[in-house]
């Protein structure tokens, strides 16, 4: 007997047609002898719309209340999907995430879990229950309800099963496993059948949007088995887990994009301590994330630096920088919304050279301009202009010989 934590996504359980085919293949793997705690989101639709109404009472809503609301979605499901297992003969039970408890930070909107008592889910467990719960809410220390973020129903799912130590964490959702990349603009994209944690930050944080980032680190740290798979077929999804010596040999696992970032460049910044800091201090003290900083050797002790952030904070972030520009004497900042990032993960590249050169080189061959560099261990990522987004992808893709389920080993790279 295993225990398995099923999570399903806002579209697995869209309407009662399709809780019904959850409730099918919740019945399946408790029948073949397993003890099963099932994780909700709510009905696709709903948490946009429960947003909508709160940004319609409040131009600033986030905040206590803002979560009361919001974690309403999830109440519905878990409630409903009892309802029909049980009219199918099973005993299944409800909880809420306080009722859990899952113990979260107070950051209200984007709280953190803290600790989750594995005690009542257990007990109900053993008496045979299938226990069904609302992802993405939880209880603060004080007693108050909280949310945590956007998509955070996986890791709500990959945070029970690590709490319950169980075998297997399943994510449901309207795609069948993760791919080498967005099969959308790639035909030749192939399913991957075992990707490393690391490898799954990489994608999930450069736009790859199957699982919420946190519930990956989540699944790294208590080390959880995480199989994402479709809940509207059979196929086998893609395992997501610790990187084994067969991973390390793929030197490319997937090639992800992100036209969701734009660029700001200053130019002649007087070159000496303390301007970076004085220019970037503005932007993160108003929440922004800064994700590529490049910056120029000097010439007559003058630079230019370059940075990106997303789209939503771009004018925001200009406006800001115009201003620091000013003081420090810059000569100029351009902003430019129309660029992409295009990044290649894999594990291997921690142990292939060469990886990097070759991305410049097809690059180049298709006359793709490379506007930044960015690299870590097992990534690299350029910004070209977005309307090469496609091309590249798809070159990219074929030029490390993802489509056809070769594996470009050690010999190619
Ligand atoms: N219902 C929440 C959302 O839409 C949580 C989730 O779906 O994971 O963000
Ligand atoms: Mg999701």
């Amino acid at each position: 007997m295993a225990l398995i934590v099923q999570k399903y996504g806002g579209t697995s359980v869209g309407n009662i047609e399709r809780i019904k085919n959850v409730a099918r293949r919740v019945a399946r793997t408790y029948n073949e002898g397993n003890q099963v705690v099932v994780v909700l989101s709510a009905m696709s639709g709903e948490t946009n719309r429960l947003v909508g109404l709160c940004n319609e009472a409040s131009e600033f809503p986030i905040g206590r209340e803002y979560d009361v609301v919001i974690s309403t979605g999830e109440q519905v499901t878990i409630g409903l999907l009892s309802i029909v297992l049980k009219e199918m003969g099973h005993k299944a039970k409800s909880f809420m995430g306080h009722q859990v408890p899952v113990v979260t930070d107070s950051q209200f909107g984007s709280a953190r879990i803290e600790s989750i008592d594995p005690k009542r889910m257990r007990d109900e467990l053993d008496r045979g229950v299938i226990v069904v719960v609302a992802g993405f809410q939880g209880i603060d220390p004080e007693g108050n309800i909280t949310t945590l973020g956007r998509g955070g129903s996986d890791t709500t799912a990959v945070a029970l099963a690590a709490a319950l130590k169980a075998d297997l964490c399943e994510i449901y959702t309207d795609v069948d496993g993760v791919y080498t990349t967005d099969p959308n603009i790639c035909h030749e994209a192939r399913k991957l059948k075992k990707v490393s944690y690391d490898e799954m930050l990489e994608m999930a944080s450069l736009g790859a949007k199957v699982l919420q980032t946190r519930s990956v680190e989540f699944a790294k740290k208590y080390e959880v088995p995480v199989m994402v798979r479709s809940s509207f077929n059979d196929a086998e999804g893609t395992l997501v887990c610790k990187e084994d010596r067969e991973m390390e040999k793929v030197v490319v696992s997937g090639i992800t994009y992100n036209k969701n970032e734009a660029k700001i460049s200053v130019l002649r910044v007087p070159d000496r301590p303390g301007i970076a800091a004085k220019l970037f201090r503005p932007l993160t003290e108003s929440g922004m994330n800064i994700d590529m900083i490049v910056q120029n050797i000097s010439h007559d002790a003058h630079t230019d630096l370059t940075f990106t952030v997303s789209k939503e904070d771009f004018k925001r972030a200009l406006k800001l920088v115009q201003e620091t520009a000013g003081q420090i004497e810059a000569r100029d900042v351009i902003g430019d919304p129309n660029i992409a990032k295009v990044s290649i993960v894999g594990a291997g590249m921690r142990s292939h050279a060469g990886v990097a050169s070759r991305m410049f080189e097809v690059m180049s061959k298709e006359g793709i301009n490379i506007q930044m560099i960015s690299t870590s261990e097992i990534k690299i990522s350029i910004v070209i202009d977005v309307k090469y987004t496609e091309l590249a992808v798809r070159v990219l893709h074929e030029a490390f010989g993802l489509g056809k389920g070769e594996i470009m080993e050690e010999a190619q790279a």
